[in-house]
């Protein structure tokens, strides 16, 4: 813990963490060395993790990447936080994300962007680019991430590491601050699928009293998950004998740079090597992910973000006339321009006369996008394809551009509006020598398939 806390004072250029508070980890470091000592033996048991400042701590202030929220401290843990604690393991501090996990590349953060360590210039993905930087800068072995059109899978993709993004509810959503509930998801990034399978065992799992669209399904031994068979064809030297990848056409088209294809094309012929077979698929409607994506989170966000009105908690401003002016300036001096863009976009697609013409349309689209799934699931065990169409792009590049940044979240969208479980796995490197991420996606509950067919690989 000492170590990793140097190694994050040293690197603090990166913009990482948002939060640091060594006598606190040291605290937790020394309470897990006791546990050690009397003989438990846990695999987390001590091992320093750190947070997205999108789950609330009572030990460590919490902002998610916000101004509304600064010097925010909560008064309990976020029930993934909980759960790890409880599992041993030991809080570094807490890491960047861009505001209220609104973005794609950190650069929507009030506190500054996080770099990518991979080059210093562009943008560790969004919006737990913190957590994908830490992590790839080895300054913490694992990070939570939350997911809610990408955020866990992109990132990780960005830095090279490895993501997943469980079935929604697999996770309780209880003291995550809320963007989109009907997207919103927790899961972990670290070095490998094994990794993420020990942190996922013990952050899964219901929390029916606290977040009712947990799953009523017990967590599952995903590390011991991770040595069994996937099909009962598998041989040793061809352990995914039997499996079937579908590859959706849509994914592998013009809009997706050749750098990026030919990596995914590299790792692709390695799963062929390990035995699985490649199954060319449609998800006919992945284009009218983006449209329906960025109808449905504003949305709820709108509704989600309500409650920071200055009067509850968060900002405040300092001057004002009466309620309606404390709301209105407690809210534009607090809120970043992003922010305050799916607010305005959401308000409205939620207003009389236009619902129907969009929310309705888009809750439409979105069920049409999980039927394709559930037809491609008859022809093939799981998806692949490339994270992003592109390597990590330069801090800025996107910035003036909002509708350019929605537009690279095409090949995540679809999951996360079917609820379905994604990850990234390290695929290779493309242009510049930034590396590139690997795809898949499951059907429900499929996160020991996908953990197993990433460490295989691995
Ligand atoms: N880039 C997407 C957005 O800005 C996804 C973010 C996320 O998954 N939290 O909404």
């Amino acid at each position: 813990t000492q170590a990793l806390l140097d190694r994050a004072q040293a690197n603090a250029d990166l913009g990482a963490y948002l939060a640091l508070d060594p006598e606190v980890s040291l605290a937790q470091a020394r309470a897990a060395d006791a546990r050690l000592d009397s003989g438990e033996r846990t695999p987390l048991l001590g091992v320093p993790i750190a947070h997205k400042d999108l789950f609330v701590t009572k030990d460590f202030p919490t902002t998610a990447g916000s101004k509304m929220l600064e010097n925010y401290r909560s008064p309990f843990d976020a029930t993934v936080v909980a759960k790890l604690a409880a599992a041993g393991a030991v809080t570094l501090g807490k890491l960047n994300c861009d505001e209220f996990a609104m973005g794609s590349g950190n650069d929507n953060s009030a506190y500054g962007p996080a770099l990518n360590p991979w080059d210093k210039t562009r943008v560790p993905g969004g919006s737990s680019g913190g957590s994908s930087a830490a992590v790839a800068a080895r300054l913490a072995p694992a990070a939570t991430g939350t997911d809610t059109g990408g955020s866990i899978r992109q990132p990780a993709s960005f830095t090279g590491i490895t993501g997943i993004k469980p079935t929604y509810g697999r996770c309780s959503r209880y003291g995550m601050v809320a963007y989109a509930s009907s997207l919103d998801q927790a899961g972990p990034m670290a070095r490998s699928a094994r990794d993420c399978a020990l942190l996922l065992s013990a952050m899964a799992g219901p929390d029916l009293d606290r977040d009712s669209t947990s799953l009523d399904r017990p967590a599952e031994d995903y590390a011991a998950a991770l040595g069994l068979p996937l099909s009962p064809e598998a041989t040793a030297t061809q352990p995914l004998k039997g499996l079937r990848i579908g590859l959706p056409q849509e994914f592998f088209g013009a809009g997706c740079a050749p750098d990026v294809l030919a990596a995914v094309h590299a790792a692709l012929a390695e799963y062929e090597k390990l035995g699985a077979t490649l199954v060319d698929i449609s998800l006919p409607r992945t284009e009218l992910a983006i449209p329906a994506y960025y109808i449905i989170a504003p949305a709820e966000a709108s509704s989600n973000l309500s409650r920071f009105d200055g009067v509850k908690f968060g900002h405040r401003a300092e001057k004002y006339a009466d309620l309606t002016d404390m709301y209105k300036k407690s809210r534009s001096e607090g809120f970043g321009e992003e922010v305050q863009r799916r607010i305005l976009t959401g308000a409205y697609v939620l207003s009389h006369g236009y619902y129907d013409a969009y929310y309705l349309k888009a809750q439409q689209i979105r069920r049409l996008i999980a039927q394709d799934f559930q037809s491609a699931f008859t022809q093939c065990d799981l998806i692949a394809g490339p994270v992003a169409p592109s390597v990590a792009w330069k801090i800025g590049a996107k910035s003036d551009d909002p509708v350019a940044a929605y537009l690279a979240d095409i090949y995540t969208l679809p999951a996360s509006l079917s609820g379905l479980p994604g990850m990234s796995v390290p695929a290779g490197f493309g242009a510049d020598g930034m590396p590139v991420g690997l795809q898949l996606i499951g059907n429900y509950f499929q996160e020991s398939q996908l953990l197993g067919a990433a460490h295989h690989f691995q």
